[in-house]
């Protein structure tokens, strides 16, 4: 295959259209980034009015045939590779925003999937096909909310979300964070070039742009005339999109600290100090992106003013429980699974300064077996909350080498997080 062959099939994958992955690849070229050609197309076209969208799918048989509905009491099949492509949004807003007057999107859901417990899974929007169907029949056939954090804060994140939480009456975190570059640091106005027309940040990666690419950036910029050449300048916004690199100097970029990219996600600051630089991107380029959790999370306050047990599953650096702590709810006790040493360090830290409640920690998912879910579930009389992104390792779009989909050996940890949920709900069904 050739490599515009390669991109048109991985952009039909995503579920664009061939003619607008011809058209993406006329505009940009062959020879860019994969994501350069996403975002040249914004989100995948949507096939249905998101105006006007009733989300109640079990209401519906038709949408259900087409997720693949499933017998009563039948395990899903783990084949999604039938499935058509799950439509994203454009704009991808979720169910409702901050401050929008948004479209009226209703839903309805059974009484056997309404919490407690309460679930809130997350994993890339922009996942191969087929994936997403996938997980929404596992999680009961609930449609996902696919939200771009750019929405809501000066960076990109785009990510789909499967929960059962009520969908009206979300509030905020405040102060609402800072919705573009300048507003989020206005000190790189000095040496921002008048061709560098970015306003938000692209998506935070988990690895940044070297030493010997941002000096390359320097060579080409001070070799130019003032303003640079087109071709310089396209070379260098390139670049510049594909890293989130920021003007610090004249002709000069480089990537965001991580503490910037810790205040972008919503952390406190210095909440990954003490990990090395590689570590600390890391973390950060795969957590929750602390505001918008937090506005799905709100309806939780109201619920439970007394505060909620959580079963975190793969925590990483606790992307949801700064959420719960910055809404103001009380975590009683928290179960935490993750496995990288690294971030357990983070999130205990955290933790110990933080909190007055009782976590327990468990090194990995597959460990914990339905004993010692049942277990739980009778020391703390249940779960309020389980919630977990699982890896996205074998889906996203920049692991270009071993993006295997759902069955892929990181990603397929979601079958854990299912296994546990529905654990915890029939251990909870008995209590
Ligand atoms: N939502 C998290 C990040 C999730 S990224 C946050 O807010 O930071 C996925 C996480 O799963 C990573 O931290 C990874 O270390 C962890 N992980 C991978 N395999 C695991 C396993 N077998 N058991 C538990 N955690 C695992």
């Amino acid at each position: 295959m050739s490599e515009k062959d390669e991109k048109i099939k991985s952009l039909v994958d995503m579920g664009f259209s061939e003619d607008e992955a011809n058209m993406a690849i006329t505009r940009c070229g062959v020879d860019v980034d994969l994501w350069e050609l996403v975002d040249s197309l914004g989100a995948p076209r949507i096939t249905e009015d998101s105006h006007s969208r009733n989300i109640s799918d079990h209401q519906s048989k038709k949408k259900r045939n087409r997720y693949g509905g499933r017998a009563q009491g039948n395990q899903p099949s783990l084949d999604g590779s039938h499935d058509e492509p799950m439509p994203l949004p454009n704009p991808m807003v979720g169910f409702n925003l901050p401050g929008y007057l948004q479209p009226s999107v209703t839903r309805i859901l059974p009484k056997q999937d309404t919490g407690p417990p309460f679930f809130y899974y997350e994993n890339v929007a922009q996942a191969p096909k087929g994936v997403w169907a996938t997980i929404s029949r596992f999680l009961y056939d609930i449609q996902p909310e696919f939200v771009d954090s750019k929405h809501l804060c000066a960076t990109a994140r785009k990510r789909g979300y499967i929960h059962n939480l009520p969908i009206e009456n979300r509030s905020p975190l405040l102060p609402v964070p800072p919705k573009t570059i300048f507003e989020a640091f206005p000190h790189y106005k000095k040496w921002w070039p008048s061709w560098d027309l970015r306003t938000q940040l692209n998506c935070l990666r988990t690895n940044i742009a070297s030493a010997k690419l941002t000096e390359r950036i320097g060579r080409a910029l001070a070799s130019s005339d003032s303003p640079p050449a087109r071709s310089v300048q396209k070379y260098v916004m390139n670049e510049c999109r594909k890293g989130n690199l920021v003007w610090i100097g004249k002709n000069k970029v480089a990537p965001l600290e991580p503490e910037e990219m810790e205040y972008l996600l919503g952390f406190p600051k210095d909440h990954t100090r003490g990990l090395g630089i590689t570590e600390r991107y890391k973390s950060l380029g795969n957590t929750f992106q602390v505001d918008t959790v937090a506005y799905h999370l709100s309806v939780l306050k109201v619920m439970f003013p007394n505060g909620v047990n959580v079963l975190s599953l793969f925590t990483g650096i606790g992307g949801g429980e700064v959420a719960l702590h910055r809404l103001g709810i009380h975590m009683k006790a928290v179960v935490s699974v993750e496995i990288g040493k690294a971030n357990k360090r983070i999130f205990r830290g955290w933790w110990d300064q933080t909190q007055t409640g009782t976590l327990i920690e468990i090194d990995d998912v597959k460990s914990l077996t339905d004993d010692r879910i049942v277990s739980f579930v009778s020391r703390f009389g249940g779960f309020d909350l389980v919630i977990g992104g699982s890896p996205c390792n074998n889906l996203a779009g920049c692991n270009r080498y071993n993006r295997d989909g759902l069955e892929g050996e990181q990603s397929a940890l979601f079958y854990h997080y299912f296994r546990i949920l529905n654990a915890v709900k029939s251990a909870m069904a008995r209590m």
